[in-house]
């Protein structure tokens, strides 16, 4: 397989660099050594999850190209994580805001295209799955050939969908070399655990530390707890981003775990984390998406010869320790991340 890396001298962008994922990625850029990092969100930097030094940090709101533009001047690559999204509690009930992200893909594909980027990532996900292969907890892994005929996830599905076709085009007419991942369920410390947008296993990990804190001993759960999934850790990601961003891979590819659980099983791992046992209540008519989903990971391993290994377990404590120092933390400093 062959591989074009950048030199360490080249300008390398990064968008949604104040959230969970890009705020990793501007740090794992740095600890490989890029000198020239341009990192762009639209939220306030206090609100950044984490905010490195000597990174070129700029405040942006990429849905309008002048802003895209100068997000991309001079950048040999650019890594889009830029999106307005969170977890089901949110992209259930935000469809037309999730689909006005097209707007900064598109604006983001076509600066990229004219500042003549190299190389462009754009991060989709395992929502563009059509929903007929995940409608039972023993689900068959999702193959990339699954997602057609479409019939994604209402709203953010099909926005990520157009995204990745998007992507594909601007190769196939204007020869911008785009990279796609397909993630599934991203997790770890310096994310979203509270006010709405967070995913399942931050919330888990907020909710077990609240009930300690009250000394209720209950936990509400979300459906009947049997629903499947599969949760990567940001580790895993992290380096399947890197490593898809430099192979010759031009179709959009899955980077997720394949450890299938059931969210009572992610609760129970929790529950052993913080050493208690709580009483679930079961609350059916709560958002809780598709009834089984997990990662196929033939594909990348065949192109990559590599996939996901962090197990569970380890990952979900190091998200539960930093969630807890957080929650911890007086509220003045709750905000500061880095
Ligand atoms: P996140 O919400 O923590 O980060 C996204 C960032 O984009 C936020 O900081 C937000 O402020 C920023 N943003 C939103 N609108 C913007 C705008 N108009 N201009 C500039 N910045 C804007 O989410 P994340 O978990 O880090 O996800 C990163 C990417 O990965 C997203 O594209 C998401 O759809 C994708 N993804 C994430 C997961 C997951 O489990 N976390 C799964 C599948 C796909």
């Amino acid at each position: 397989m062959s591989h074009t890396r950048t030199n360490n001298n080249d300008l390398v962008v990064v968008t949604g660099a104040g959230g969970f994922i890009g705020g990793h990625l501007v740090s794992d850029l740095l600890r490989q050594g890029h000198r020239y990092i341009r990192a762009v969100d639209i939220k306030p930097f206090d609100e950044w999850y984490q905010i490195a030094p000597g990174v070129d940090n700029r405040r942006l709101d990429l849905r309008h190209r002048d802003a895209c533009e100068e997000a991309a001047a001079g950048a040999r690559q650019v890594y889009n994580l830029a999106c307005d999204m969170g977890g089901m509690g949110f992209i259930e009930t935000h469809k037309a805001q999730c689909m006005l992200s097209v707007l900064i893909n598109t604006h983001m594909l076509m600066a990229a295209r004219d500042a003549r980027v190299e190389r462009y990532f754009y991060s989709s996900s395992a929502c563009v799955y059509a929903a007929e292969k995940q409608t039972r907890a023993d689900v068959t892994p999702l193959r990339e050939e699954d997602a057609y005929p479409a019939m994604p996830e209402d709203g953010y599905g099909w926005e990520k969908l157009f995204g990745e076709r998007m992507c594909r085009h601007f190769l196939e007419d204007f020869g911008l070399e785009t990279r796609v991942a397909r993630y599934h369920n991203v997790y770890g410390p310096c994310g979203t655990f509270e006010g709405g947008r967070e995913k399942a296993p931050a919330a888990m990990c907020r909710k077990v530390i609240e009930a300690l804190r009250s000394g209720s001993r209950n936990i509400e759960v979300w459906g009947d707890g049997e629903q499947t999934r599969s949760f990567m850790y940001i580790d895993d990601c992290l380096l399947g981003t890197v490593t898809l961003m430099a192979s010759d891979v031009r179709e959009p590819l899955n980077i997720g775990s394949d450890e299938l659980v059931t969210i009572n099983q992610l609760l129970d791992i929790v529950e052993d984390i913080a050493g208690v046992k709580l009483t679930r209540r079961y609350i059916l008519n709560a958002p809780k998406g598709v009834r089984g989903r997990s990662s196929d990971n033939t594909l990348i391993r065949k192109r990559l010869g590599w996939a996901p290994t962090t197990k569970l377990r380890d990952g979900m404590e190091r998200t539960y320790r930093w969630i807890y120092d957080r929650m911890m933390a007086p509220a003045e400093e709750r905000r500061v991340y880095s």
